[in-house]
């Protein structure tokens, strides 16, 4: 380890050039998306652990791992008569009592465990057993060393062993983070290499546990870890603005990257464990405000872009448009829907595009708000397009908008797969011919060989159950057009602002009149048949009812033939005298219309589906839904699946039907659907449970990934970063605030002052 090629190292330099990583580790770790120091320093501990109190020897109990500090006695190395196997046994002394420890086939470590040294000593004291001789009852096996005296000479040889690449082979086998119990030992210096002065690094002190990272240990991590630190010294930069800095108190960067990994143990620096662990501490905060305010500024500078360009023209919502519309609804809007169809129409009779997220719980009343802004955009000559994930709720779409806005005038065609021939021809020719009309359809929107001439408007229904690029696709068919996306699915504000911090958003929170709240039912198999009583009952009193069995996947054949066997199954048996239906992915398009159709006409009483009902059908009779193996599904979307009722003024029911047997686990995920009926709500405890990682990761939104933050839990930063980062920006547009160069590099944006 070359002193020179230390002092050259930059957060920015190639991780080969650390000390400990040859050309072999370097490319295990490009493999797992490390390529520099800093990528290497922001691999943070997924955990830490407390050995910075020593017990007392006297005091150790079997079980419980503990750190000593302690004299080495009477160390030797013992070769038994099994070849190659060895090992090397000492009494350790901490002056309140002694400890024998044992290290297996590791007969180096005779040459740095000699008599006399000091150190640290970490491991799980147990009951030696029978037959072994021993001070007391107990024996430290394999315990982690840390030397904190002299003997360097002896300990080099050892370290240089432990650094070169022939390491590896001993890593290859550790843990995902555990620390490698069984696994070879090797000894550290701790003034050799040490974060601080003499400070001990594996032990003595709050430890760093890593996930282990290219093969690497968490154990060699730490090491590699330590060094880097220490050839960096004071050259890690801070480019946060200093007035946020200090407003908000936050550790300069090179602390608290150095905290982050070796907290202080001493007291005076008032780091408790406790934050360390729940990723609180200064040191955490200060990495992932950073994180935050970097991703913020893009979106706020990407979001003032979008508002800085002009489409060239205003859309004029007309006394007329006005009045056919008010005509045409066949109810008073809500309150909440009044406000966003206002946004909606500020954005559209502004000069630049609308770039807006419409967010609304199941049943807020989403459609119709799409409805009008799509006539409103007729009316000004331009086209429209609503975009739906699925061929059933296209279908829904189009036989609503068709029915609402038919009767005024307006031309609201349906394009799907399944739509062919002629009828495809009709709507082809429409489109490119410039005719104004509003098409409604799924993905077959985005095929290359369909031409818009005048598409003003994209509305994008689900949008969550879309990609960002098919968003893009459909948009690039038009000169800038205005751009509403509308989801169901309740994202907690912290997370809506990471995968949409570049859009308006508005937000439904009102539920149309005389909505009630469905009754959720958490039942198991034993009461099927007083299940299927009730449902009867319903249907008796001329109500309908759904029966949803989970799908997997699209071409899950075997949740198909369930609902297909099931339907049969209730026709001739306890359904008897009613009618049954049945609909599923696979069947055609005209068959679905047919089954759709027959139910929300009332004529068929039961519909057993797959989860192809999950978003957006509107059958306001239906008050029972029925979900077989609820255990199968996430939260929001059970809640998804649970809007299907309760769209009428009837009492509805939500019962989830579950197997015998199922984790105890599972039932209080299930409860939460049971107690609580808030989709916002809902959403986040799902989130918190499964992580964002679901969400986020499968979205490419060109941002930079999150490393150590995460949106839900670090809620309150993310604002608060969205906060700075959008007041920030709006100073320096003034003038008023200077950049920091570092800063403006981050951001991808060259030039600026030095700071
Ligand atoms: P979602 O937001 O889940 O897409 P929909 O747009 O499907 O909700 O609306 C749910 C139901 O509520 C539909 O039957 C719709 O006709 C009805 N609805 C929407 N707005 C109102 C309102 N202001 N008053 C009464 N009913 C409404
Ligand atoms: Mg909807």
């Amino acid at each position: 380890m070359g002193a020179a090629l230390e002092t050259d190292i930059s957060l920015g330099s190639p991780v080969e050039t650390l000390p400990g990583i040859g050309p072999r580790r370097a490319e295990r770790l490009r493999e797992a998306g490390v390529v520099t120091v800093e990528d290497l320093l922001f691999h943070v501990p997924f955990r830490y652990e407390d050995r910075s109190r020593c017990a007392r020897i006297a005091d150790l109990v079997p079980g419980l791992p503990a750190t000593i500090r302690a004299r080495i006695l009477t160390p030797r190395l013992v070769r038994t008569r099994r070849q190659g196997f060895s090992f090397v046994q000492a009494v350790l002394d901490d002056g309140s009592g002694a400890i024998r420890a044992v290290w297996y086939n590791q007969p180096w470590l005779a040459r740095v465990l000699q008599a006399d040294r000091t150190g640290f000593f970490h491991g799980d004291p147990r009951v030696a057993r029978e037959g072994h001789e021993g001070l007391g009852a107990l024996v430290l096996q394999n315990p982690e060393i840390e030397l904190i005296d002299g003997g360097i000479r002896a300990a080099n040889g050892v370290e240089d062993g432990a650094d070169n690449e022939a390491e590896d082979g001993a890593d290859n086998g550790a843990d995902n983070g555990a620390e490698n119990g069984g696994e070879d030992v090797p000894v550290t210096l701790a003034s050799q290499e040490s974060p601080g002065e003499d400070e001990p690094l594996h032990t003595g002190r709050i430890v760093p546990i890593y996930r282990s990272l290219g093969g690497l240990s968490s154990r060699s991590l730490r090491r590699i870890i330590a060094r880097a630190l220490a050839a960096l010294g004071d050259r890690i930069e801070d480019f946060l603005p200093s007035e946020i800095r200090r407003k908000l108190s936050l550790t300069w960067r090179g602390s608290a990257v150095r905290g982050i990994h070796f907290p202080p143990s001493d007291p005076a620096a008032g780091i408790s464990f406790e934050e360390l662990a729940d990723r609180t501490s200064p040191f955490h905060r200060r990495l992932i405000f950073e994180e935050f305010f970097l991703m913020q500024a893009a979106l706020v500078e990407r979001h003032r872009l979008a508002r800085s360009e002009s489409r060239g023209f205003r859309y004029r919502f007309t006394q007329e448009t006005r009045a056919k519309l008010a005509s045409l609804l066949p109810f008073a809007l809500t309150a909440a829907q009044k406000r966003v169809l206002r946004e909606i129409r500020d954005d559209m009779e502004g000069t630049s595009p609308m770039n807006r997220l419409l967010q609304g719980d199941v049943g807020s009343g989403k459609t119709v708000i799409a409805a009008l802004a799509l006539a409103i955009a007729a009316d000004n000559g331009l086209q429209g397009a609503l975009m739906a994930p699925t061929e059933l709720l296209a279908e829904q779409h189009h036989r609503h908008l068709q029915a609402l806005l038919g009767p005024g005038g307006w031309t609201v065609l349906l394009l799907t797969s399944s739509v062919r021939g002629a009828a495809r021809r009709r709507v082809v020719e429409a489109l490119a011919g410039g005719e104004t009309v509003i098409v409604i359809g799924t993905h077959a929107l985005l095929e290359g060989s369909l031409t818009f001439s005048r598409l003003g408007l994209v509305v994008v229904d689900e949008e969550h159950r879309f990609g960002v690029a098919q968003r893009t696709l459909l948009r690039a068919k038009g000169y800038r057009p205005d751009l509403l996306l509308m989801t169901a699915t309740p994202i907690p504000r912290s997370l809506a602002l990471t995968l949409y911090g570049d859009l308006d958003q508005s937000v439904l929170d009102q539920m149309p009149p005389r909505r009630q709240t469905i009754k959720t039912l958490l039942r198991s198999e034993e009461h099927r048949e007083r299940v299927y009583d009730g449902i009867r009952r319903e249907l008796e009193d001329g109500r309908q009812a759904f029966i949803v069995y989970p799908l997997v996947e699209e071409s899950d054949r075997g949740g198909m033939k369930a609902a297909v066997e099931m339907a049969d199954r209730l026709q001739t048996g306890p359904f008897s005298g009613f009618r049954v239906g049945l609909l599923h992915g696979r069947m055609k398009s005209e068959e679905r219309g047919v089954v759709m159709a027959a139910f929300a006409q009332g004529e068929i009483h039961l519909l057993v589906a797959t989860t192809v009902v999950e978003v957006g059908i509107d059958v306001p009779n239906a008050t029972v839904l029925v979900v077989e193996h609820p255990e199968r599904f996430g939260l929001s979307q059970l809640h998804q699946l649970r809007g299907r009722v309760g769209r009428g003024s009837a009492k509805s029911y939500c019962i989830l039907l579950a197997p015998e047997g199922i984790s105890e686990e599972s039932r209080r995920r299930l409860d939460v659907l049971v107690s609580e009926s808030d989709g916002f709500r809902i959403a986040e405890k799902d989130l918190l449970q499964r992580g964002a990682g679901d969400l986020l990761g499968t979205r490419q939104h060109g941002l930079p990934e999150l490393r150590i933050g995460e949106p839900v839990r670090d809620a309150v930063l993310m604002s608060l970063a969205r906060k700075e980062a959008a007041s920030w920006l709006e100073r320096v547009e003034a003038g008023e605030a200077r950049a920091p160069r570092a800063l403006l590099e981050r951001l991808g944006r060259g030039g600026g002052e030095t700071s």
